[in-house]
């Protein structure tokens, strides 16, 4: 594998959120270059979001949401999260449970899956793409009734 910041090829790898690092002075580089992009995401409302999603805006779109729900929430609600599941208190990991849930409620002629046989999880650490880009508004309105956000 190659290492995310020095691009060294090495046979150890430490794996962080963003990438895979070669050692653990390059792991903490790359964690914090993370911490940046969470500030960054973190600093931007919940509603500032383009026009029309691409799977990159969605994707980024959503991990805001987690970041800001992860921020936001009461220490009863962030103890409810760890006891159902404590890697939701990752904001990547919850991120992906809240992306499956989103794209449930977004119509057909815009999404489709990898994997398309009708299980409730469909989508969870599964492929998709759009089909098209998704208006602002159609995600909204998903992200609204799969109450990801109010
Ligand atoms: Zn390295």
């Amino acid at each position: 594998m190659k290492c995310e910041v020095c691009s060294q090829e090495s046979d150890k790898g430490f794996l962080c959120a963003n990438g895979i690092a070669c050692s653990e002075d390059c792991a903490q580089i790359l964690h914090g270059r993370l911490d940046v992009e969470y500030a960054k995401l973190k600093a931007e409302p919940i509603v500032e979001m383009p026009e029309a999603f691409t799977v990159g805006d969605f994707e980024r779109w959503t991990l805001k949401v987690s970041l800001h729900i992860l921020e936001g929430c009461t220490a009863a609600t962030r103890k409810k999260l760890s006891d159902n599941n404590p890697m939701m208190l990752m904001p990547d990991q919850l991120a992906l449970e809240i992306k499956d849930r989103i794209l449930k409620h977004i119509p057909h002629q815009y999404v489709s899956s990898a994997e398309t046989r009708g299980h409730m999880r469909i989508f969870h650490g599964g492929e998709y793409m759009f089909r098209q880009p998704v208006p602002q508004e159609v995600v909204v309105k998903a992200a609204k009734e799969a109450q990801v956000i109010q």
